[in-house]
């Protein structure tokens, strides 16, 4: 299940909405990111798998040990010093900001008491919002 939370900031109202899911996804060959999502990845798995070996797997196995050897995760990311949000895979991704270069990424789900990038005076406060299952 995830579960949305909501961080704001005190002081300027800035907010951020963080979900505590990741983005999975398939590496391809090409380094290409093919993303899915519950209840829909066995689809994408089979399509991938296809496309590397071109047949499909004879067995779940072999298929599940195709993913295992593949998959990756990114996580939501908020750059500390201009406030911009981008998705990384820490086990993969360089982990400097797009925006201002700098590497001041912080875990979007831990933003609980960190100083807001945008006015640089408040601090955010998280607020759980809903979930999906
Ligand atoms: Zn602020
Ligand atoms: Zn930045």
């Amino acid at each position: 299940m995830a579960i949305c939370t909501a961080f704001t900031c005190n002081h300027c109202g800035f907010q951020i909405e963080s979900w505590s899911d990741g983005y999975t996804y398939l590496r391809g060959t090409d380094g290409t990111r093919h993303y899915y999502l519950h209840p829909g990845e066995h689809e994408v798995w089979n399509e991938r798998f296809e496309a590397e070996h071109q047949r499909r797997a004879s067995t779940e196995e072999e298929l599940l040990a195709f993913v295992e050897a593949n998959m990756g995760c990114e996580h939501y990311y908020v750059c500390r010093r201009c406030g911009r949000q981008t998705r990384r895979d820490p086990e993969r991704d360089s982990m400097g900001c797009t925006g201002c270069r700098r590497r001041e990424l912080h875990p979007i789900d831990e933003l609980e008491g960190v100083t807001c990038p945008k006015c640089g005076k408040g601090t955010f406060h998280g607020e759980f919002t809903g979930a999906i299952s």
